[in-house]
């Protein structure tokens, strides 16, 4: 039996597919390689392929036995969603039905699925608890969540099994450094932070300095990689376990402001560089932070990796050693 990543070339699945892999599961990375890298599928099989494309999932279903699905495959860049919410809907809501549809058709009713902290727009309170009401601000937020209802009919339905994961903010690099964040264009904090101290970029901006928060920047709760593979991990296990279907946060229930990463970025790689206040960005809440009790108790999930020093000492690594 197999595990199928769609999306298994991009940061997150590269290294959802590496711990998966080294704990013993067959894997098979499905990737359209619009954003993954090749490079980056350094375990398992890999084939590449468009969810578009109904026969090209088929094929893959032929070939291997599937067990599960970890559905990583999307758009995720918000102000492009805004601008071209079509592509985004055609993509990551339409493309996932096509995926579901040869699931059924082949007796497949395990699927682990990325949602993001983003179905939650702008939260009336934080730490934000799983049933708190979601109500996205862009499309690709909103994309997300029409994907998490259209699980909830398909369970009743079809006996779909599925763990969704709302992931926080995504950050750092395999411990072991073998693969890292690759995004063209980057337009993720910590990257860019780094681009600065390294001198690649002359100066870092911070989106935005009059938010009613600890000292007037955004607050994100950053979750490393790792323990976002680690997730997938117990999730799988979960479902294997017939554990029942349901919706899970991922973060590490601490908030760190812009301005926080700014100086963990300058302590940890021993540079200083210009930082500018900058306007803020539109569609951005003042303060995510994640209540990840759940995924705790439910799954064992424990975090290894909570200090943002370590995420940035692991994403530095990988940056330098990216750089050559
Ligand atoms: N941010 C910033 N400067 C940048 C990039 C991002 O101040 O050059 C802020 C952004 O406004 C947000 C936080 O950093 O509050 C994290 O942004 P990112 O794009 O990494 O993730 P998001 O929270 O949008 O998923």
């Amino acid at each position: 039996m197999a595990v199928l990543l769609c999306g298994g070339a991009g940061y997150i699945g590269s290294h959802v597919n590496k711990r998966l892999y080294r704990e013993g599961y067959q894997t098979v990375t499905f990737d359209n390689l619009v954003y993954g890298h090749r490079e980056a599928v350094k375990w398992g099989d890999f084939i590449q392929g468009d969810l578009k494309d109904q026969n090209a999932i088929e094929q893959v279903f032929q070939k291997y036995d599937i067990e599960a699905v970890i559905h990583l495959a999307a758009y995720a860049y918000v102000g492009e969603s805004v601008a071209e919410p079509e592509k985004y809907y055609c993509n990551n809501v339409a493309n996932t039905l096509n995926l579901l549809h040869v699931m059924r058709k082949y007796g497949c009713r395990k699927i682990i699925f990325s949602s993001t902290c983003a179905t939650y727009g702008e939260p009336e309170r934080v730490p934000i608890v799983e049933d708190m009401p979601q109500h996205p601000v862009n499309p690709y937020g909103a994309s997300k969540l029409m994907i998490e209802r259209i699980f909830r009919d398909y369970e009743k339905a079809y006996g779909m099994q599925y763990v969704v994961f709302r992931y926080f903010n995504a950050a750092g690099a395999d411990p072991e450094g073998e693969i890292g964040e690759d995004h063209d264009p980057e337009t993720h904090l910590i990257p860019l932070l780094l681009d600065a101290a390294s001198g690649k970029r002359k100066e870092a901006k911070i989106f935005g300095t009059d938010y009613k928060t600890k000292d007037g920047s955004c607050v994100r709760d950053y979750i490393h990689v790792y323990d976002l593979g680690t997730a997938h991990l117990l999730g799988l296990r979960y479902l294997e376990n017939g554990g029942k279907s349901d919706f899970f946060n991922l973060g590490n229930e601490k908030g760190v402001s812009v301005w926080e990463a700014v100086n963990s970025v300058k302590r940890v790689t021993g540079r200083d560089f210009k930082v500018v206040s900058a306007e803020r960005r539109e569609g951005d809440p003042a303060e995510l932070v994640a209540g990840s009790e759940k995924a705790k108790q439910k799954l064992g999930w424990k975090p290894l990796y909570g200090e943002i020093d370590t995420i940035v000492e692991h994403a530095w690594k990988w940056h330098e050693r990216k750089r050559g």
